[in-house]
């Protein structure tokens, strides 16, 4: 392990991460096979991506469609096993391109989404899985469904004859975010939703002990974002 605020390689800080995963799994009594990381590259050029690729890290995740249709296709081409996820808010409009670009959409939050996706789907084979995100603070100005509405919003997807893989979250800044992980752990057995996609940079080990399929990591493998 590295030592210091700053290890020296994107490998380094691949094994670091992997580290505290494993820590956290086996304190749960989980299996880390059961714990996906999602490498967030947002902001980061092809030059920053190409070591983690080279480090073995096959899963990345994105929050802009434009940005990840500008750096992608370049690299999936040399590099074809590449798993992309979409986990930043998602407009309508860019349905069709987030479908044929992403193997996952994180962000499904609202009727309108449901709809546009299901247009997107009848036009392809691509089937990407698709998280709701759950605003799990009823914070006023993040994205995500109410709690209220998310079982409608499943009723909704479902009768539309889409697929809800998981539910996905952002606990609010500043706050202890274990009691949002479990909020959204209940939620989804209530629910009967598989995986959950929850633990950014500063809190993924207390996600994983709470439960969390997935989990979205930037800073700490690419360091700070410019
Ligand atoms: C940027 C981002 C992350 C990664 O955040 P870090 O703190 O850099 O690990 C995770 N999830 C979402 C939705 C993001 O936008």
């Amino acid at each position: 392990m590295a030592t210091g605020d700053n290890p020296s390689t994107p490998a380094d800080r691949l094994d670091d991460v992997r580290t505290v995963m494993e820590r956290a799994a086996k304190k749960a009594g989980r299996s880390l096979s059961d714990v996906t990381l999602i490498a967030i590259s947002k902001t980061h050029g092809a030059e920053a991506i190409q070591p983690v690729i080279a480090a073995g890290q096959r899963v990345f995740g994105e929050n802009r469609v434009q940005e990840a249709q500008e750096k992608w296709p370049a690299l999936k081409a040399e590099t074809p096993d590449i798993e992309l996820h979409l986990v930043g808010q998602l407009q309508s409009n860019k349905a069709d391109d987030a479908v044929a670009l992403f193997d996952a959409i994180h962000s499904v939050d609202r009727p309108s989404l449901v709809k546009a996706l299901a247009k997107a789907f009848a036009k392809t084979d691509r089937r990407p899985a698709l998280y709701v995100q759950v605003n799990i603070g009823a914070e006023e100005q993040k994205g995500g469904c109410a709690i209220e509405v998310l079982p409608t919003l499943l009723a909704s997807a479902r009768d539309k004859g889409l697929e809800i893989t998981g539910l996905m979250c952002i606990p609010p800044n500043g706050l202890e975010p274990a009691p949002y992980f479990a909020l959204l752990a209940k939620l989804a057995a209530e629910n009967g939703v598989q995986k959950l996609s929850m633990g950014m940079s500063s809190d993924y080990e207390t996600a994983i002990m709470c439960g969390a399929t997935h989990v979205r990591v930037g800073t700490a493998l690419f360091g700070a974002r410019g």
